[in-house]
C-alpha cells in the first residue's frame, strides 16, 4: 500500500476508534447516572413513607416495584442503544475498509494499464523500425512480424476487456442471444490460442454439437480469458486441459492448468474487479485484475455459474456451468 494511503488509513482508524470509545463511554455514563438517580428517587420515596399508615406495606411494595421497573427500563434501553451503535460501527468500519481497498486496487489498475498499454506499443514500434531500417532475411523478418502481431493481439485483448467491462457494468452492452454451436466456438478459440502461442500444449476434449443460446463474442472472450490466464500463470512446458461436455441440459466447460493454483481463501476474491493475488511490489506477472471479473459477469449474464477447484496433481481448474437452453 502506498505510504500516503497507509497514513490516511491509520488516521481514519484512530479517529474511528476514539469516536466509538467516546460514544460507548458516554452511553455507559448515561446508564450509570440514570440508575443512580433511580436509586435516589427510591430512597427518597421510602424516607417519606409513614410506617404507621394502614397501607404502608402496599406503598413499600409499589416503591420497590417502581425501582425494579426503572432498572429494567434503563438496562433495556441501554442495551438496545449499544447494539445499534455496534451494528452501525461495524457497518461503517466495513464500508470504509472496502472503499480503501477499492481505491488501492484502482490505483494499481491504472499503473498496470499504463504499463500494459505502453509495452506492446513500444515493442511493436521497435520491431517496425527494425524492419524499416535493415534488410533482414525472411526468417528474421517473419519472426519480427509474428512478435509484433502477438503484441497487437495482446493490446486488443486488453482494450476489449476494459471496454467490455465498462459496457457490461453500465448496461450499455446488449447481450445477443443467438443459437450457437458452442463446440465450434470453443474449437475456434483453441485454434486462435494455438496460433498465438505455438509452443504451448493444449489438450482439448470437446463434445460435438453442444448448442447454447448466447452471445458469441462474449463467450469467446470468456474462454480466451481463461486460456490466457492458464498460459500466464503456469509453466510454459506444462499442458493446459480443456473440456466441454453436456449432460441433461447442463453444459460444463473446464480449463485446468498445472500452475501454482489458487489458495482457498482467494478463490472467491479473484473474481472481484481489479483484484490480483499478492502485492504490487513482489508480483511478476502483468495484468489488470479485470479478466476473471469479466468472466464472472459473462457467465452470470448467461444464467450460469463459475468457480475454481484445485486441479490434480497441481494447479487450478476453472469450472463453468451453463444451461443448454437459457
Ligand atoms: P489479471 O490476470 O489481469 O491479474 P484476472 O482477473 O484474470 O486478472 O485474475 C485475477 C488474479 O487471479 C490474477 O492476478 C492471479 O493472481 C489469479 N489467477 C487467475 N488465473 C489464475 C491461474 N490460472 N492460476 C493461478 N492464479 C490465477
Amino acid at each position: 500500500m502506498p505510504n500516503d494511503s497507509k497514513r490516511k488509513l491509520r488516521v481514519v482508524t484512530i479517529v474511528y476508534w476514539v469516536l466509538l470509545l467516546y460514544i460507548i463511554a458516554a452511553l455507559g455514563w448515561w446508564a450509570f447516572s440514570l440508575l443512580h438517580q433511580n436509586n435516589e428517587i427510591h430512597d427518597l420515596r421510602k424516607a417519606v413513607l409513614n410506617p404507621s399508615a394502614a397501607d404502608y406495606s402496599t406503598q413499600q411494595n409499589n416503591i420497590e416495584e417502581a425501582r425494579r421497573r426503572g432498572i429494567y427500563k434503563f438496562l433495556g434501553e441501554g442495551s438496545a442503544f449499544l447494539l445499534l451503535i455496534l451494528l452501525g460501527a461495524l457497518f461503517v468500519y466495513r464500508s470504509v475498509r472496502r472503499q480503501f481497498r477499492l481505491q488501492l486496487q484502482q490505483q494499481n489498475f491504472v499503473m498496470a494499464v499504463t504499463h500494459e498499454l505502453k509495452t506492446p506499443i513500444a515493442v511493436a514500434r521497435l520491431n517496425l523500425e527494425t524492419l524499416q531500417k535493415y534488410n533482414l532475411d525472411e526468417e528474421k523478418r517473419n519472426k519480427l512480424v509474428q512478435m509484433t502481431l502477438q503484441e497487437t493481439l495482446r493490446l486488443d485483448t486488453l482494450i476489449n476487456n476494459i471496454l467490455i467491462s465498462s459496457q457490461l457494468e453500465g448496461n450499455a452492452y446488449r447481450l445477443s442471444k443467438e443459437e450457437l454451436d458452442l463446440s465450434d466456438l470453443v474449437k475456434d478459440v483453441v485454434k486462435n490460442f494455438g496460433a498465438r502461442y505455438p509452443g504451448r500444449q493444449v489438450h482439448p476434449t470437446i463434445q460435438e454439437d453442444v448448442d447454447i443460446q448466447g452471445d458469441a463474442m462474449l463467450l469467446k472472450l470468456l474462454l480466451s480469458n481463461l486460456l490466457e490466464n492458464a498460459n500466464k500463470y503456469s509453466p510454459k512446458e506444462k499442458p493446459i486441459a480443456l473440456t466441454l461436455a453436456e449432460s441433461s441440459g447442463t453444459i460444463t466447460l473446464e480449463v485446468a492448468d498445472q500452475g501454482p493454483g489458487i489458495p482457498d481463501e482467494e478463490k472467491k476474491a479473484v473474481f472481484e474487479k481489479f483484484y490480483r493475488i499478492g502485492n504490487e511490489e513482489t508480483r511478476k506477472t502483468q495484468g489488470t485484475g479485470l479478466g476473471l471479473y469479466i468472466c464472472k459477469k459473462i457467465v452470470k449474464d448467461h444464467g450460469g455459474e463459475i468457480w475454481i477447484r484445485d486441479n490434480q496433481p497441481a494447479g487450478s481448474k476453472f469450472m463453468v456451468q451453463l444451461n443448454a437452453q437459457v
